[in-house]
């Protein structure tokens, strides 16, 4: 294992999970989405359209359709993510490579998502890579308050006694990296060449959106970016 010199200094790996441990043009998250616009058409008896338009406007004011429900509505947890998580995986296949690159980071590996803790072991498995990581981080656990919120990076950095200065997140939503950034950790944008991390109502139009300067590294495929920076 060697780490090109401006990576020396990480001993901590912190990843995302959704469309970041796997490819977001495997189009797997989708599934998640018509899940969540299904269920708030069931829970609050509205059209699809409604419905679709609620988790979007949601996910850009609260962090996500989850927060925003139990903020509005005091919406109970538990039933919307056991539903939204029940989904087919087979259209997601493990990377050897990936799970090679991973194993051979030094220091600690961390899964830190705004999905359940039970959602993070499932993908994880699945995809052949949660054995190597050293603990997971689910929205239980930050009381149920999402990436990007101050308050999200808090309890985490607490729960793993993270140093900031030496840790790297890993991430496809963008906004999702400016705290961490703020806080001294080094951030990796994982785009799978596509701009599905950023809120479509803050979206810029396809092939505009500059990298904001939070981000410092930006790469279409992660298993690219882990082999061009931590071994060559
Ligand atoms: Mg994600």
């Amino acid at each position: 294992m060697t780490l090109q010199n401006e990576l020396r200094h990480l001993d901590t790996w912190i990843f995302d999970l959704d469309n970041t441990l796997y490819r977001a043009d495997v189009n797997f998250f989708s599934q998640i989405d018509r899940k969540m616009t299904a269920f708030i058409q069931r829970y609050l008896n509205v059209s699809k359209a409604d419905a679709s338009t609620l988790r979007e406007t949601y996910w850009a004011e609260y962090g996500t359709t989850l927060s925003g429900l139990m903020a509005v509505h005091d919406m109970d947890p538990a039933e919307f993510l056991d539903d939204v998580h029940d989904v087919d995986l087979s259209d997601l296949k493990p990377d050897p490579r990936l799970r090679d690159l991973i194993k051979s980071l030094p220091g600690r590996k961390l899964i830190f998502t705004n999905g359940s803790r039970g959602h993070a072991e499932n993908i994880g498995t699945h995809l052949n890579l949660f054995d190597l990581f050293d603990g997971s981080f689910g929205i239980e656990d930050t009381g149920y308050i999402p990436k990007p919120k101050r308050a999200a990076f808090e309890r985490f950095n607490q729960s793993f006694d993270i140093n900031p200065k030496t840790s790297v997140f890993f991430e496809d939503g963008v906004l999702n990296l400016e705290v961490p950034r703020h806080m001294g950790m080094t951030t990796v944008w994982v785009t799978s060449g596509s701009h599905i991390g950023v809120p479509s109502q803050t979206r810029p139009k396809a092939g505009t959106l500059s990298t904001p300067d939070w981000v410092d590294y930006v790469t279409q495929d992660l298993t690219d970016w882990l082999s061009e920076n931590t071994q060559f």
